[in-house]
């Protein structure tokens, strides 16, 4: 790594990483000239890949107009644009978007939103979101209430309200048939017994992540699981809130996760792969249904500077359009079924994976110690950490997060962009087995 003074900047610790240079498509460059694969699209984020012309063009379109128009003060074309867009894209019932500029802030945005519709229609006594443990929906701290990874939440609990949680149907831990209905029952009906102790008139919303994302790594719900939550929550006058902030945008092979169920949530969250990361931004979508009420009331208490910023939403307009224009969420389907099929190989191979799970390209494993047992390996080997070390010495970037609420357990995330080709696919895999053959030495050497 070329020698570098001390730096100003400061984020989770002091490690220091190689200075980007360019990143095209699926491949990235440090100013050395090493070229990595991004084989997590960042942070599940760049999922029509980097630098796309397309998107490129309509950015600097637009910034020849004008990159900022208060939304108190102007209407834009192309917020208008995306708006409408979107709510095309989304079930006919979400009709409505909140522009922000990132997952937590949609996130915020729907609890807040929740909240006065709630008071705006009479059911003052709803304030309780319930949510899963583990989850992961966001850093600020309202979004940190309604997650569930510990060693992210503990510092902070005294300067929150932590709201209820729910066990997340992690089938493969409790030894349980993901594809029977029977299971996803199981855990669904936790939730109507939760809402049953926390009292069902001071019930607000459930909370929920389609597929989990970094702190599950890619959990898959059991057969029948979303289906009963859905009717839980009608049955008790709940909100359902699906947090699509790293599904969205056809990461799992459907536009939204909601999708694959046929379940259209009242609030729907989205952002990483909404803009791909071209510009930060995110947005909730809504039905007239809640907003009316809120706006009749008095108006949503909510907002934030940049919303709906004018270059934000060309930038994501151009983001969408690629999407359809190259089939980019029939791609995810597709190559997802081959990036499964080449770690369950994988699996099959080395004895640490001890589960592999996912959707479209939304996909990861789990290392265990032992594979019976499920239990994980030692937390103090830091396994998720080492793993993405290798493979960045590799030149392939890939995603990781512990699994059992933010202590213990190890799981890698693999979330190519959707551009991913077959020949690209089986590279991810080619260096992933490397580093597996690595990583398994290693963590035998001192077991
Ligand atoms: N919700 C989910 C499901 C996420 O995965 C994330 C980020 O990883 C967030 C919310 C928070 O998004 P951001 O980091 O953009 O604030």
């Amino acid at each position: 790594m070329t020698e570098r003074p001390p730096s100003h900047l400061f984020y989770q610790g002091r490690q220091r990483r190689p200075v980007l240079d360019q990143a095209r498509g699926i491949y990235m460059w440090d100013v050395d000239g090493k070229r990595y694969i991004d084989g997590s699209s960042g942070a599940m984020v760049c999922n029509i890949g980097h630098s796309n012309p397309n998107v490129l063009a309509a950015m600097r379109a637009q910034m020849e107009r004008s990159t900022f128009g208060y939304r108190l003060h102007f209407e834009t074309e192309a917020s208008e644009a995306l708006a409408r867009r979107t709510a095309a894209l989304l079930p006919d019932e979400l009709d409505r978007v909140f522009f922000v500029s990132g997952g937590s802030e949609a996130v915020e945005s729907a609890l807040k939103l929740a909240r006065q519709w709630a008071l705006a229609t009479g059911q003052g006594g709803r304030w309780k979101v319930i949510s899963r443990f583990p989850s992961y929906h966001g850093s600020t701290l309202g979004a940190l209430a309604v997650t569930g990874y510990n060693a992210l939440t503990d510092p902070f609990e005294p300067m929150m309200r932590m709201m209820p949680r729910v066990p997340a149907p992690r089938a493969y831990l409790d030894g349980l048939d993901p594809a029977d209905p029977a299971t996803g029952r199981h855990y669904a009906d936790m939730l109507a017994a939760k809402i049953e102790e926390e009292g069902p008139e001071s019930v607000l919303a459930f909370i929920v992540e389609p597929v989990g994302g970094a702190s599950t790594g890619a959990l898959v719900p059991p057969a029948g699981y979303m289906e009963r939550v859905a009717e839980i929550c009608r049955h008790y006058g709940i909100l359902l809130i699906f947090d699509e902030v790293m599904t969205g945008a056809g990461r799992t092979g459907r536009f939204t996760a909601a999708e694959h169920w046929g379940i259209t949530p009242d609030i729907m969250v989205l952002s990483k792969g909404f803009a791909a990361g071209y510009v930060p931004l995110g947005a909730m979508a809504v039905g007239a249904r809640l907003v009316e009420p809120v706006l009749d009331a008095g108006g949503f208490l909510h907002g934030y500077t940049y919303a709906g910023n004018p270059l934000a939403c060309a930038a994501g307009l151009a983001v969408i359009e690629e999407i359809e224009r190259q089939g980019l969420v029939e791609n995810a389907e597709r190559m997802g079924a081959r990036l499964m099929e080449r770690l369950d190989a994988l699996r099959q191979r080395y004895p640490l994976i001890g589960d592999v799970r996912g959707k479209g390209l939304l996909t990861a494993f789990e290392f265990v110690a032992d594979r019976q047992s499920m239990a994980p390996l030692p937390p103090g080997r830091a396994a998720f950490h080492r793993f993405v070390e290798l493979a960045y010495a590799r030149g392939l970037i890939v995603y990781s997060r512990r699994t059992r609420g933010g202590y213990a357990g190890d799981h890698v995330i693999v979330a190519p962009p959707l551009i991913v080709t077959e020949a690209q696919i089986d590279e991810i895999a080619g260096l992933l087995d490397e580093t597996l053959a690595e990583f398994s030495a290693e963590m035998a050497a001192v077991a």
